[in-house]
């Protein structure tokens, strides 16, 4: 493989190094290792049917020429997606930075307080805005938010209703989507024309949008009256933006407040990715599905930020958890927050002003050509009436560059945002065919009673201390400073699969081509998106050996409900719609038992025997007592335990015997590409995660793509159009058709430029980096799980449970120890507690590998110093882990151990050290004492 072949790039170690690493292996090649580590029942001989592998110049060439299949049209389609200015320090410094994008998940917060800030900025200015309590650090989108709303309410409401109440003007693709997530549930969505019709007698809950999606600003007061009489609680679906000028949800007395934060400076990339949000009133934070960030205090008793309530979480709750979220969508967050932080709330209310004042203008300018204007409230959106004209209007402003809303035959909407310019409004009057109009129009004219926001937001200095250019960049870079992320060395994160994400498969992202395309643009504006998507969806086919993909899921935890769905589809499409128990192991991913219950199965776990495998005796015992009941089995492959499992055959021919369907989640995939297909070992369906094996960013815990790929019986239950009929029955996963289609140009140009070479090579290299790992380490920590010929498959978890009870020192200090030898934490006690999970990834060159095994080591030695009495238990330099800079140049040094053992433990590079920003950080106290928006500056001072 030349360096001019980009896998040569992707794949750290070359061949020299690969010779070396074969030999502490103990085989001749990389062939011969994989013959050995995977089992041949599952084990696919052939060769990906791929193109040839393009170099990154070329592939980048294709993708302009795709790009320009697309048409950047001005877009007034509104329905939640707007035009946006993305500041540029704030495109280059975040969006387009990798010590930003290529952060993983803020579990350890002493190397994330950078990220762990913005989304602490984030949370404030949706609290803030919404006028609520708490708010978390993001949803998928809005509708997935509006959903997650109605499951909230349920849980919290104490009416024993199950009817949840939608008003007719909320977005089409939020009811879609909330009437796919109901239905498992048995919940029974009414919608519900709020200006004509009453309330239902009873109700658990009650979904309102504001303003409408017809551009309707109503006073909600009296609803939400109603609705709380009735014992419901109230979700306010509201637009962030026009909330700088409208009283807030929280003010009305609405409950929760769900939506999107995309307007705030997150281009629309076709459907995504951007930032939902959701917030709720006092007495429901601990309900609040997602992730979310608090402040809390390290180890000297300094404020400090961490991931707070984790309890709630589906990694700890699994099927009793309050939803499935795992991966949120914290770099657009971050852009969010950051969008507010720069413009300040003076700056918000002048966009939020300008927007409403062109949208008022365009009303005057349709009035005054005596074209009918719906007579309402209306913020940036104006719902106009032409009698049997909507569809020529629509085409002749196309024509004219720009796109409408068409609502029905007679009637378009129109949507200004921060972007629109007095020339789009001339070319909307021509279409409507009126004359240009230069009367003088109110820019900020009174509210309807009720309705203006009185009450102040944005008042935390964050929101007005970074307001130049300057100042912002150093606020960026101070902030990414505090992280550490891929840019700065390994993350040695298993089931995560952390590797390189290429600069040319990023570069595409930012093109407007891809980023400024509405997800409801005419199709023939689309062409080159649909293109790609098609060819992902199919080179995706290939490599799994599945016969149809989906890419709408916009997480992996997403991509399993899909799944779940479609089995569930297509039991009951067979007259079995009984079958609702889904088998799990005990070693699977939180998500995997949360997906279940939300898919409305019921859970049933299989143990593992004492060599981690699923246990198939255990198996046999559970089918025969659910074998009528049996809908599916959920297993991971090669399992958590990071196996390759020989009894995987048989467990597909069992569950399928039973009339089970079998799912794999696909998370590992990174261990199977061009050595095993799950679609044809045995699997009907899988979820991929393209931020995983396929190289989009982890972002500090999101954006992702969860793919849905099914066999062909599964395929006509693959997720549907939000926005079609709705008559084909098939359930509606996100609000976009094609999910955070804005960067799948990153997965694909990593399958453009790999080929069915390169991809193969980076299964066995990152099967041989774990296998390397594994045996340099053996000796120093027990490698807890192997499969075939004692070899692991792409992870390796390392056994602590014997050295914790020998010795006291736990995963948690020598995670945290690994920080001051420059090192990101593996994954702690996933899947069996008090062990850590190392996944190389073929992308760490044998160099990292090298330094990262000795720091294990030399840690064993340390963790000896304590067993042997030399340091006490409670303060050693694994206790007291991590080390600041502030902490060992201070004047006292009270530790029994040398300052420079603390600070530059052996093998650290002194010159370019990593400091974290805080020490230990204490995580309990911080739940005892929940705060969850921007602590005042005063918390911060000696
Ligand atoms: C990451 C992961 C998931 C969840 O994926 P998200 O994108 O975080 O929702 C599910 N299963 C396994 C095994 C995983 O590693």
């Amino acid at each position: 493989m030349t360096t001019e072949q980009f896998a040569a790039r992707h794949i750290g170690p070359d061949a020299d190094a690969e010779r070396r690493m074969l030999d502490v292996v103990g085989y001749d090649s990389i062939d011969e290792l994989m013959d050995a580590a995977i089992p041949e029942v599952i084990r696919w001989h052939g060769a990906l049917d791929l193109p040839e592998p393009a170099s990154e110049h070329d592939a980048l060439a294709e993708l302009r020429d795709i790009a320009g299949r697309n048409t950047v049209a001005v877009s007034m389609i509104g329905l939640g997606y707007h035009g946006t200015h993305t500041p540029a320090v704030i495109r280059r410094n975040v969006l387009e930075n990798p010590a930003w994008y290529t952060a993983y998940t803020p579990y350890q917060p002493e190397i994330s307080q950078g990220r762990l800030e913005a989304l602490l900025n984030f949370q404030t200015m949706v609290t803030d805005l919404t006028g609520l309590a708490t708010a978390n650090a993001s949803m998928l989108d809005e509708a997935t938010a509006a959903a997650e709303a109605m499951t909230l309410a349920r849980r919290a409401s104490k009416s024993r209703s199950s009817v949840y109440v939608v008003d007719a003007d909320a977005l089409p693709q939020t009811i879609a989507v909330i009437a796919s997530r109901a239905q498992p549930l048995g919940i029974e969505v009414r919608v519900v024309d709020l200006d004509a019709d009453e309330l239902p007698g009873e109700f658990f809950g009650l979904h309102l949008q504001y303003p409408g999606a017809s551009g309707a600003v109503r006073d909600h007061t009296p609803l939400v009256g109603a609705a709380h009489a009735a014992g419901a609680l109230v979700t306010v679906a509201a637009d962030l933006l026009a909330l700088t000028l409208l009283r807030a949800p929280g003010e009305i007395g609405a409950d929760i407040a769900a939506g999107t934060t995309q307007r705030f400076g997150v281009p629309m990339g076709f459907g995504g990715p951007h930032a939902g949000y959701l917030a709720v009133r006092a007495g429901l934070e601990r309900m609040l599905p997602g992730r979310l960030v608090g402040v809390s205090r390290d180890a000297a008793g300094n404020p400090a930020y961490r991931l707070a309530l984790q309890t709630r979480e589906q990694h700890i709750r699994r099927e009793k958890a309050t939803s499935n979220i795992c991966t949120a969508q914290v770099l657009l967050a971050v852009m969010a927050g950051m969008y507010a932080v720069y413009h300040g709330p003076d700056g918000l209310r002048a966009i939020a002003r300008r927007t409403r004042a062109m949208a008022a203008r365009l009303a005057a300018g349709l009035r005054a050509g005596g074209v009918g204007v719906a007579d309402v409230a209306f913020f940036d959106t104006v719902l106009v009436t032409v009698p049997g004209r909507a569809a020529q209007v629509v085409a002749d402003a196309q024509r004219r560059g720009v796109n409408l809303r068409l609502v029905d035959a007679d009637r378009v909407g129109v949507s200004c945002d921060e972007t629109t310019t007095p020339a789009h409004l001339a070319a909307v009057w021509a279409a409507f065919g009126v004359p240009a109009f230069d009367g003088d129009v109110a820019v900020d004219p009174a509210w309807p009673a009720g309705l203006a926001r009185t009450s102040a937001f944005l008042t935390h200095p964050v929101f007005g201390a970074h307001r130049s250019e300057t100042a912002m960049l150093r606020y960026l870079r101070r902030l990414a400073d505090f992280d550490y992320a891929l840019d700065r060395g390994m993350i040695p994160l298993g089931s995560c699969t952390m590797k390189l994400n290429a600069t040319t498969e990023m570069e595409p992202v930012s093109w407007a081509e891809f980023a400024h395309v509405h997800p409801f643009a005419p199709a023939s504006q689309t062409a080159g998106y649909r293109e790609l998507i098609a060819q992902l969806e199919g080179w995706l086919a290939e490599v799994t050996g599945y016969d149809a993909v989906s890419v709408q899921p916009n997480a992996g935890s997403q991509g399993e409900l899909a799944g779940l769905l479609a089995i569930r589809a297509y039991h009951a499409d067979r007259g079995e719609a009984h079958r609702d128990v889904c088998l799990i192991p005990s070693s699977a991913h939180g998500t995997n038992a949360a997906s279940a219950v939300m898919a409305g199965m019921r859970v049933v776990v299989v143990g593992c025997d004492d060599d981690g495998n699923v246990d198939l005796v255990d198996l046999d015992t559970k089918i025969d007592k659910h074998r009528d009941a049996l809908a599916a089995i959920m297993v991971t492959y090669p399992s958590t335990h990071g196996v390759y499992e020989t009894g995987i055959a048989q467990l597909c021919a069992r569950v399928h015997d039973a009339g089970g369907q079998v799912y794999v989640d696909g998370a590992n995939l990174n261990a199977l590409v061009g050595f095993a297909k799950p679609g044809r070992f045995g699997a009907d369906v899988s979820h991929l995660n393209l931020h995983k094996t396929f190289c989009i960013p982890h972002g500090g815990g999101g954006p992702g793509v969860g793919p849905v790929a099914v066999r062909a019986h599964l395929a006509p239950f693959l997720p549907g159009d939000p926005c079609g009929d709705g008559g084909d029955g098939r359930p509606v996963i996100s609000a976009a058709r094609h999910g955070s289609a804005g960067i799948l140009p990153i997965p694909w140009a990593y399958l453009r430029m790999m080929g069915a070479a390169g991809l193969a090579r980076a299964t066995g290299v990152a099967v041989l980096a774990a296998n390397y790992v594994a045996a340099r380490l053996r000796e120093h920590f027990p490698v807890l799980y192997a499969g075939n010929k004692g070899l692991v498959a792409h992870e390796c978890i390392l056994d602590l449970r014997p050295v914790t009870k020998a010795t006291g020192v736990t995963v948690d200090d020598v995670a945290k120890r690994l920080i001051d030898y420059g090192f990101h934490a593996p994954t702690m006690s996933f899947p069996v507690a008090g062990t850590l999970m190392v996944e190389p990834t073929e992308s760490e060159d044998l160099a990292e590998l090298d330094r990262f095994c000795a720091a294990m080591i030399a840690i064993r030695a340390e963790i000896d110093a304590v067993a042997s009495g030399r340091w006490p238990a409670g303060d050693n330099p694994l206790a007291n882990a991590p080390h600041t800079a502030a902490m060992v140049s201070a004047d006292e040094w009270p530790h029994p151990y040398p300052r420079s053992v603390g600070g530059y433990p052996a093998g650290v590079d002194r010159a370019g050290k990593y400091w974290p920003p805080v020490r230990r950080v204490d995580g309990a106290y911080g739940d005892r004492n929940l705060v969850c928006s921007c602590p005042a500056p005063e918390a911060f001072e000696d």
